[in-house]
């Protein structure tokens, strides 16, 4: 495989999995890669060489992106530190993969993984084509990508950052170091943790996808718990109605799929925190490109 001057290598860093493939410049992907079960805790230097060999392997040519988890110097491509990846701290990945790859360190573009997820679901996915659009990934906590006049607002790097939006003053403790953030109520995590206490659903008390069943066919406590849980959600999301009159939220994450019945509470928690008709217009999608697209936003930001 190689690729050409109009093809661009896309990875996506992930706390499981690395996954990567190579993308034209039309949206077409023509190959595609996944680093199963890398050895994380074998330190920064031998997952560079993985990610540099996997790279190699799509036929990268002149330049690359590469979507990591964490807080990042984006002008200097650093990713400073990250909650899930211990390990990595301060350390200079454009210039690591450049020096690797033998390509410009300037033709390396590195990204916070969720936003490189909103680039590639505004490129190809649930937000195509959407001017502004907040893209969320609802997993193991909230994680955030901003879509501003159709490109990627990432402010110094944090833009997007939702999931740490503060709902209950003094609440439960979150990995950020504060309490309260809206991710310790309504991520995956937190869902399941919420369900267990509630001991929902009774026959498989913590199982998400069973409560989600549960909630689709009966008006029962399982429907109250979602509702309940889309609430926390929206009144995540009314802050940003208010500040930037985004009209467009795109879901993606292993608990999107429960997206219709969290839909209710999610528009009670945008009304009960923005004002005006304004909410009434707001539309709630689903995001389209699965595990794919922070790998495809990546390759996108390359070009
Ligand atoms: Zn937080």
């Amino acid at each position: 495989m190689s690729g050409t001057a109009a093809e661009r290598v896309g990875i996506d860093v992930g706390g499981s999995a690395i996954k990567a493939g190579r993308v034209g410049a039309d949206g077409s992907v023509h190959a595609k890669q996944n680093w199963d079960a890398p050895h994380f805790d074998r330190g920064p230097a031998h997952v560079l060489d993985g990610i540099a060999e996997l790279a190699r392997s799509l036929g990268v040519r002149d330049a690359l992106g590469i979507g990591v988890p964490g807080l990042l110097d984006r002008a200097r491509g650093f990713l400073i530190e990250s909650p899930n990846l211990p390990n990595f701290k301060a350390l200079d990945v454009r210039g690591e993969l450049a020096r690797r790859l033998g390509l410009d360190p300037a033709r390396v573009h590195v990204e916070n993984d969720a936003n490189a997820a909103a680039v590639g679901e505004q490129w190809l996915g649930g937000a195509r084509g959407e001017r502004d659009a907040l893209v969320l990934t609802l997993g193991t906590g909230i994680g955030g990508g901003l879509i501003l006049n159709g490109e990627l607002f990432a402010g110094e790097g944090m833009a997007g950052e939702v999931g740490h939006v503060v709902i209950a003053p003094g609440g439960r403790a979150c990995g950020c170091g504060r309490a309260g953030c809206v991710e310790q109520y309504a991520s995956a995590t937190a869902a399941r943790r919420r369900a267990l206490e509630a001991g929902l659903p009774k026959d498989a008390p913590g199982d998400l996808k069973r409560l989600t069943e549960l909630a689709r066919t009966a008006d029962g406590a399982e429907r109250a718990l979602c509702f309940e849980v889309g609430r926390d959600l929206g009144r995540g999301l009314g802050p940003v109605l208010c500040l930037l009159d985004i009209r467009c939220f795109v879901f993606g994450g292993g608990f999107s799929a429960a997206l219709d019945v969290l839909e209710p509470g999610i528009r009670a928690g945008i009304e009960e925190r923005s004002y005006g008709e304004r909410q009434h217009s707001v539309r709630l999608l689903r995001a389209t490109l699965g595990p794919k697209a922070g790998w495809i936003g990546a390759a996108k930001l390359a070009f």
